[in-house]
């Protein structure tokens, strides 16, 4: 038996956009609705890797110089 199953959920509404979730999910970027939201998806995994919590990037606090330590004695 030959039996393919197309169109069999050609009339089931595709899910909504996970990103969005306003929009259904086209066949071309799927799971996504659009380039767009395919794009946050992936920024949103890169990003991920920059923003891990609890590592604080160690920041040097260069100590400005003072002008006031300069010319001191004028009375
Ligand atoms: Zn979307």
């Amino acid at each position: 038996m030959n039996d393919e199953s197309s169109g069999a959920e050609s009339k089931a509404v595709p899910p909504l956009c996970p990103i969005c979730r306003l929009r259904p999910q086209t066949e071309q970027y799927r799971p996504f609705c659009s380039k767009r939201c395919a794009d946050i998806d992936l920024h949103r995994w890169l990003g991920g890797v920059y923003a891990i919590p609890g590592k604080p990037e160690e920041e040097e606090d260069e100590t400005p110089a003072s002008p006031d330590d300069a010319g001191g004695g004028s009375r």
